[in-house]
């Protein structure tokens, strides 16, 4: 892969916006610090050293390619459409999150930073970083609200085997909100040595654009993958799980043109999506515009534009927020946005783990759901790729808890003596 920078009608214009959504609604202070990444991102477009650094990194550290996988017993069992899953958890650290943690991060360092900043809820998106960070021998410091540092131990026990600091967010509610303020406090003190590395396709320009690229070596792959090892010309279908969207626009970008192809987007439909706090179905029963952590987007929230709380079975996509380029996609028809319940979910998760002896993640079990319904409506002839942006070893905790597992109770409970 020569270059990961494609250009399509739904980019944002040069302020960062995608028609209405999107843009930069930051505080002045922060504007220098924004631009200084925007200029960085601008020049390695077209720096072929920056590229092949960034190549090598994938292939020798991540493991890419990652291997497009035909589900053929899964496929035969749901008796439809033939289903290809890209497994994108076979990437080092388990997920996709590490493509745009190596590309912001290479930035970093030609940018001359010394330092990575981060907030995450969950984890997975900190242990990325400091991943990252340890690899290109840089400074790193994870914000976690309180709640989440204290729920999330054993990410937060890697982080710090991987050297980084982690920090528990004391004050507010004590979640990922918090965090963000922290870390953007961070940033405005310690701009010259830091480069803030934010986890998914959304935030203030250019972050949205420039994780949009880091991912969409995801779909430039799956291309190479159908044609060369299937004699695939297009897929009919791709599927994949949004939480703010960054594998689901890594794997559409290169087909967003290409009307032929039908993009699907799946959200967490939680316990249902007729009741606030149940779901975090963003896209679903008339969604509402705002503008959150610095940008315009469609969010999850009451009549006052507080943010809603938000359920889902996995951590990766209980977010009330969606990066600016889906509301786009969504507004024009070109993108469809389906939901799964977290039982869905859950069945979706075991299936896969019968038919195919793959462990899925929470997440990508979303995506996976939905094939599922859609394959079995379809013809042999026609293929189905899903994202499977993660591995499940992760969600051990909540699978066998919500499972009932009663060995698993006796386990955690003897190992904690
Ligand atoms: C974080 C995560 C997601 C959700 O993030 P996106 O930016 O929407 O891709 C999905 N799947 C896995 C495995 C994750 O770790």
């Amino acid at each position: 892969m020569k270059n990961i920078f494609i250009k399509n009608k739904y980019n944002a214009d040069s302020h960062g916006h995608f028609e209405e959504y999107g843009g930069r609604y930051v505080p002045e202070m922060l504007i220098p610090a924004l631009e200084e990444v925007e200029r960085g991102y601008n020049e390695i477009k077209n720096d072929p050293v920056f590229m092949e650094e960034l190549m090598d990194l994938f292939h020798n550290y991540s493991g890419r390619p990652t291997p497009l996988y035909f589900a053929k017993n899964l496929s035969d069992y749901l008796g439809g459409a033939k289903i290809f899953l890209k497994q994108e958890g076979l990437n080092h650290t388990g997920a996709h999150k590490i493509n745009n943690c190596l590309g912001q991060a290479l930035l970093a360092k030609k940018m001359g930073k010394k330092r990575l900043i981060a907030e995450t809820g969950a984890g997975q998106h900190g242990v990325a970083t400091a991943t990252v960070a340890a690899k290109l021998k840089m400074k790193c410091k994870v914000y976690m609200g309180k709640v989440d540092y204290d729920r999330q131990r054993p990410n937060v026990f890697w982080m710090e085997q991987l050297g980084a600091e982690v920090v528990p967010v004391e004050h507010g509610t004590q979640r990922l909100k918090d965090a963000v303020t922290a870390t953007l406090q961070d940033w405005i003190e310690n701009v010259d040595d830091t480069f803030y590395l934010l986890g998914s396709a959304l935030g203030p320009h250019p972050y949205p654009s420039m994780v949009r690229d880091f991912q969409t070596i995801i779909g430039l792959e799956v291309q190479k993958q159908l044609k060369e090892v299937y004699e695939i010309d297009r897929p009919d279908f791709i599927v994949a799980c949004v939480g703010g969207g960054s594998n689901a626009i890594g794997i559409f970008n290169p087909y967003l043109e290409d009307e032929k192809v039908g993009l699907i987007g799946v959200e967490a439909g939680g316990k249902g999506v007729g009741k606030i706090g149940n779901h975090a179905a963003r896209l679903q029963k008339d969604p509402k515009i705002g503008v959150v952590e610095g940008y315009k987007s469609y969010f999850l929230q009451d009549s006052d534009g507080q943010l809603q709380n938000t359920h889902s079975i996995s951590a990766g996509l209980d977010y009330a927020g969606i990066g600016p380029e889906h509301a786009l996609l969504w507004k024009k028809g070109r993108v469809k946005y389906q939901y799964a319940a977290d039982k869905e979910v859950i069945a979706a998760f075991k299936l896969l783990a019968k038919k195919e002896g793959i462990i899925a993640a929470l997440e990508s079990s979303h995506a996976v759901a939905h094939a599922i319904d859609l394959a079995k409506k379809l013809d042999r002839n026609k293929n189905i790729v899903v994202n499977l942006s993660g591995r499940g070893d992760k969600d051990i905790f909540i699978i066998a808890k919500v499972l009932g597992d009663e060995k698993w109770k006796k386990f955690l409970k003897e190992e904690s003596l």
